[in-house]
């Protein structure tokens, strides 16, 4: 007695291509089902380990290949974990993860061609057999005691039939009846080629036609001899197990011997986003024990900032009849987790210090995800500070990074700290005003520009016994460091005390709570003001971590610096002394201190400045006379909107009149 079944509507959509519009690779269909035998026989393995109950314990593990080119089909067999009736109607109707969905959007994206070449990384690798086949029908029997065979049949358009049917022992047949123009697969040469093709690796015999001796060389390629192995071969391996397209930026094959024993085979790939959005559908290392298949996506074997890192892992400690829950816990698992970790990290020492350019490469990926390891690994360290490069003060180009080593092998005479600037890119943080006095003394700053920067200072404090300061700090004295270079810009005079003191307490009055104080500046050169930081300890970049976060933060509140030699404060000082009531000189005060704001990467809106800048250029273009302050919101002088609309004129005036005292 036969039912009759709907497939699920995304399958439905997912033959239609397959059926219709597919020519290209068609020979991965072999590939995909010998995937899946492989699969059932790794899991069957697995259930003879740790379960008693398993229906024809003593079959061998193997996947046999049969062609009949008259009849033109097509049988593959294995006696993997099979299927019961349940199994059929949920594992070859229905699909849990969103797998269709996202290969019929990937195969209208890239050609058709390469999206049946990555077919497998969606999850629906059993249909490809529908480029090849007019009907399949799928003949399978459960490991588990007392169930029944049933066989699942479909043409590959909207239904499929389930009925009851025979089959002795445990494992599923595969039998394809060839499309007219899909005859040629009928052939055991032209099977045996694809397999070595794409199959070699499989660790389970394959039997093809009447051979006796397996197509497939079963070599697990990770237990080979490096030596052995070629490019290709390991680039295959990678791209069959992470379905990415190209090739792995680089690789560490290891064996260990003492105090473990284990092999692994490491791949850091070329492309951290796609890396992310469809790695081999989970992140983590497959982990086998003895060759035998414990976890398909392992996340225990290396700390969580290492996960773009993809590969096996096969220990000869963890006992075979681990079960999947509890191997977590298994001591062999904290030991291979730090021998793993401190091979990779080892082994990226190497590359930065022997291959610097490789090495780019890879942090130019994934250099954020190793700086976050600072701050989340701490006992890592001192593995990770050789693998942190920067930009700095040292090049103009943004893509010439330099290391720790090399800022400490050229400190500057006296030097002892680290210098750095956090900014929100290369271009705003290389024209920071925090730089003039560094500049001019020859002293080397770091650029931290990535957004995690502020989250890795907490775990980078110093290296190799020199401190790290951010350049904003208000007590860092660079009188005795470097040498004073011969200013580019003739020197200028300096405002005297007096003058200095009435312009000091005019920005203090006007900027009022929103800065801790205004003090003169010993070190700025070019630019006229900036905002400096006492401030000390981790919390100080707190807000830019949450910003980072998206979480809600409070504006710092720091300390302006004058710089008395600047000829706007000397013109600034000029106009108070002419007229304190002059309305610009508020307009003025509240626009230094935004643009210091600005520069320290802080401005809440920096749309809002527009119109007080527009009526700054107004100014510089004509007369001050001109313009009408009393209808100038008070929002533009403050730089605070917290009075209501009504009041605004009188607002203004308020401010204006504050300044004359
Ligand atoms: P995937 O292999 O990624 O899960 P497929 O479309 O290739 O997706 O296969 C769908 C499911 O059908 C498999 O997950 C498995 O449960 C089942 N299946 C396919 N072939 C076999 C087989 N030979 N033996 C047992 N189960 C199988
Ligand atoms: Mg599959």
């Amino acid at each position: 007695m036969s039912q009759t079944f709907t497939f699920q509507a995304e399958i439905q959509q997912l033959l239609d291509i397959l059926v219709h519009s597919l020519y290209t690779e068609r020979d991965i269909f072999l590939r995909e089902l010998v995937s899946n035998a492989s699969d059932a026989l790794n899991r069957v393995q697995f259930e003879l380990l740790t379960n008693r109950d398993v229906v024809d314990a003593d079959a061998e593990l193997a996947i046999e290949i049969k062609a009949d080119e008259a009849a033109k089909t097509i049988t593959i067999s294995d006696t993997g974990i099979g299927m019961t009736q349940e199994d059929l109607v949920s594992n070859l109707g229905t699909i849990a993860r969103s797998g269709a969905k996202a290969f019929i959007q990937a195969a209208k994206e890239k050609n058709a061609g390469t999206a049946t070449d990555v077919i497998g990384q969606f999850g629906v690798g059993f249909y490809s057999v529908f480029m090849v086949a007019d009907k399949v029908r799928v003949v399978s029997k459960s490991y588990l005691k007392d169930q029944p065979a049933f066989a699942w049949e479909s043409t590959g358009g909207a239904t499929y039939s389930i009925e009851p049917a025979e089959r002795e022992a445990r494992g599923t047949d595969i039998i394809i009846y060839l499309k007219e123009d899909a005859s040629e697969f009928a052939s055991s040469w032209k099977l045996k080629d694809i397999i070595r093709k794409h199959s070699d690796y499989i660790a389970f015999p394959i039997y093809i036609g009447e051979d006796e001796e397996a197509t497939n060389k079963q070599t697990a390629i990770w237990r080979q001899d490096p030596k052995e192995v070629s490019d290709e071969q390991y680039n295959d391996f990678y791209k069959m197990l992470t379905f990415d397209w190209e090739p792995p930026l680089h690789r560490i094959h290891m064996r260990a011997d003492v105090p473990l024993q284990f092999y692994a085979l490491l791949y850091i790939p070329s492309n951290g986003e796609r890396n992310m959005l469809s790695p081999r559908k989970e992140a983590g290392l497959k982990l086998y024990a003895r060759k035998v298949l414990i976890q398909d996506y392992s996340r225990d074997l290396l700390p969580e900032y290492l996960q773009f890192v993809q590969g096996v892992v096969d220990s000869e400690d963890l006992p075979l009849n681990v079960s999947r829950e509890s191997v977590q816990a298994n001591k062999v698992m904290v030991n291979l987790k730090k021998t793993l970790t401190g091979k990779v990290l080892s082994e990226l020492k190497r590359l930065a210090q022997k291959n610097t350019a490789e090495y780019l490469k890879i942090y130019k990926e994934f250099g954020r995800l190793i700086r976050q390891g600072i701050a989340v690994s701490p006992v890592d360290r001192t593995d990770i500070e050789p693998l942190l490069f920067f930009t700095s003060t040292r090049s103009a180009n943004p893509d010439e990074l330099f290391s720790l080593d090399h800022y400490v092998e050229r400190l500057a005479t006296n030097q002892d700290d680290i210098y750095y600037i956090l900014g929100d890119d290369f271009p705003s943080a290389s024209r920071s005003p925090h730089l003039d006095a560094f500049r001019q003394r020859g002293i080397e700053v770091l650029y931290f520009t990535d957004p995690v920067d502020p989250f890795m200072l907490m775990g980078l404090t110093d290296y190799k016994g020199h401190k790290l300061r951010n350049v904003d700090e208000a007590d860092i004295d660079l009188s005795s460091i470097g040498e004073l270079k011969e200013s580019e810009t003739p020197s200028r005079d300096s405002l005297t005390e007096d003058t200095f003191e009435s312009l000091r307490q005019r920005f203090e009055e006007t900027l009022g709570s929103r800065i801790k104080a205004v003090r003169q500046s010993k070190t700025l050169t070019d630019s006229p003001a900036r905002l400096v930081s006492d401030e000390g300890g981790a919390n100080r970049q707190m807000y830019r971590i949450n910003r980072l976060l998206d979480r809600d933060y409070e504006l710092p509140v720091k300390t302006l610096e004058l710089n008395p030699r600047h000829p706007l404060m000397h013109n600034l000082s000029q106009m108070q002394a002419a007229n304190p009531a002059n309305p610009l000189i508020p307009l003025v005060v509240e626009q230094v201190f935004e643009t210091a704001l600005l520069q320290e990467g802080l401005h809440p809106d920096p749309a809002a400045m527009a119109s007080r800048l527009t009526l700054l250029m107004q100014a510089a273009t004509g007369s001050s006379a001109d313009l009408d302050y009393a209808a100038v919101p008070p929002s533009v002088i403050s730089g605070r909107v917290t009075r209501d609309d009504d009041d605004a004129g009188d607002a203004a005036d308020d401010e204006v009149a504050q300044g004359n005292t």
